[in-house]
């Protein structure tokens, strides 16, 4: 399946700019589409986690003191690393992911085109700045250490919407990828280390138990997490101690409204996209879909159809479109979501069963008969099950997603501009798209609102959320 076995000593962890074994436990990454290792290697300890930390710290002041531009160069050299060896990551992270080909080159594209974009964006933002009718400027200083703690979902683009914006603002980094989806990081950060001064950034690879440790270091000053809700308040927990900064990506149960008037030969397949990108394992994928009952019955015809002609299958297979659910774990909860939906009367209108053999797979599968209250739609599936609700009066489905803890992302889909507006105007969600779903761009901040995080990522404030203000007056 692989271009090439792939040995344990290739993936180090990058401690200091040196490719260093990790000294701890043995940690195997499972390939999902097989489930069998892709390979075995060995985690970071504790002791390494220091070092990385260590290491970021001692380059801070060296980095930091460089002019923007010297900076963008770096960001501009690791883009180039990425792209010259775009066929070889997206192969591995196809692997580890279970992401097929397609999918896996788009990553790799987007992240090497996060960094590309951060060495070109104008950089005024951290300029220095007079504050009008007194005698204070205002300066924005780096923070120091910032740890980037990085889900499995998109493991390579996560990790740059984050790495980008805290280099530039003058941070170092330490980033840790989640468990079941390092190698594709430590591989790329062997590539790009020699465009990179020592320490600036560091990668650390753990079974599971470093991340306390690295979010409750005293010599971290800034937390970038990407990853469930109950993880980010465990983070703010440990953050608390010595006040570091936080930026919370967290989890999302998005809805899409189709209002009466909505075409839906226009609308079907870009809101089928949405609900199953990525297999539904993306933050803010459509969780759940509220149509009126005008149109229930044939939107759910609409995307049945698509989901049953939907071709799933091994990650490396040409023209598959739907590989396994990325681990084991995530299977077992999306399962158990959708065996207790169809106890609670759910229909299943597509999919709804995993093919025979080896993967966690399951075929993308389409609910009716559910409604608010079944735990398929309050909770987040992270997975390819989309429950369709039914409605009729749109105020109480404004009032039930205002009410829910997460609040990432909601979609308003019409053909009629004033009677989309009444509603985007009602919904609080940290996003709201207009007969579209998700796309986000290094230019455009993205956060959520509630119980979906804590600031925000990109654009010019999620620059700025790498920065300490301080006034001169
Ligand atoms: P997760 O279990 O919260 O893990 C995310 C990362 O946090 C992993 O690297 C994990 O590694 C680490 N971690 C776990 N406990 C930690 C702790 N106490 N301190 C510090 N780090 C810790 O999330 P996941 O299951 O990997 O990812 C899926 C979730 O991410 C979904 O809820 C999804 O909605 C959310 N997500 C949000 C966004 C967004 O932008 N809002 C984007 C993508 C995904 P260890 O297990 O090694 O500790
Ligand atoms: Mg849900």
């Amino acid at each position: 399946m692989l271009d090439r076995p792939y040995k344990p000593s290739e993936f180090q962890n990058l401690i200091n700019g040196e490719g260093v074994l990790g000294d701890s436990s043995e940690l195997s990454v499972i390939n999902p589409a097989t489930e069998t290792a892709v390979v075995t290697i060995l985690s970071a300890s504790a002791k390494q986690v220091d070092n990385a930390v260590l290491a970021a710290k001692a380059a801070f002041p060296t980095w930091s003191a460089l002019q923007q531009n010297e900076r963008k160069a770096v960001l501009a050299k690791i883009a180039e690393i990425t792209k010259a060896n775009m066929n070889e990551l997206a192969n591995l992270h196809a692997s580890e992911t279970g992401k097929p080909m397609a999918d896996s080159l788009f990553e790799i594209g987007a992240t090497a085109g996060f960094f590309e974009f951060h060495a070109h964006v104008p950089t005024d933002a951290l300029d220095p700045t007079d504050i009008p009718n007194s005698d204070a400027k205002a300066y924005r200083l780096p923070l120091g250490v910032v740890a980037a703690i990085v889900p499995w979902n998109f493991p390579m683009a996560l990790m740059a919407f984050k790495v980008p914006g805290a280099l530039l603002a003058g941070n170092t980094v330490v980033i840790k990828p989640a468990p079941t989806t390092p190698l594709t990081t430590l591989l790329w950060a062997s590539l790009i280390n020699e465009a990179l001064p020592k320490g600036v950034i560091n990668v650390i690879a753990d079974s599971g138990d470093l991340g306390p440790m690295l979010s409750a270091h005293k010599d971290v000053r800034k937390i970038s997490f990407t990853g469930s809700t109950a993880t980010g308040k465990h983070i703010m927990k440990s953050a608390a101690d010595d006040l570091k900064r936080i930026t919370l990506e967290l989890g999302g149960n998005d809805p899409a409204i189709v209002l009466a008037n909505a075409d839906l030969d226009d609308i079907s397949a870009p809101l089928f996209e949405a609900g199953f990108m990525n297999n539904g394992q993306t933050c803010s994928a459509v969780k759940r879909v509220y149509v009126h009952q005008s149109k229930h019955d044939a939107l759910v015809r609409k995307l049945s159809e698509m989901a049953d002609a939907a071709k799933i299958g091994s990650p490396l297979e040409d023209g598959v479109k739907f590989g396994p659910i990325q681990n084991q774990r995530q299977f077992d909860v999306v399962t158990e979501l959708l065996e207790d939906a169809v106890k609670q009367g759910a229909v299943v209108e597509a999919g709804g069963y995993c093919p025979e053999g080896a993967g966690y797979y399951l075929r993308p599968t389409v609910l009716s008969g559910v409604k608010d209250g079944h735990s398929i739609v309050d909770e987040e599936q992270f997975g390819p099950v989309l429950p369709i609700i039914s409605y009729d009066d749109i105020n109480e489905v404004i009032s039930t997603i205002n009410s829910s803890s997460f609040g990432l992302g909601a979609s308003v889909w019409g053909s009629d501009k004033d009677d989309i507006n009444v509603v985007v105007k009602q919904i609080e969600t940290g996003s709201v798209w207009i007969n579209k779903h998700f796309p986000v761009a290094p230019n455009i901040p993205f956060g959520g609102a509630r119980q979906s995080g804590v600031g925000s990522e990109l654009g010019t404030q999620g620059l700025l959320e790498f920065t300490q203000l301080k006034i001169v007056s």
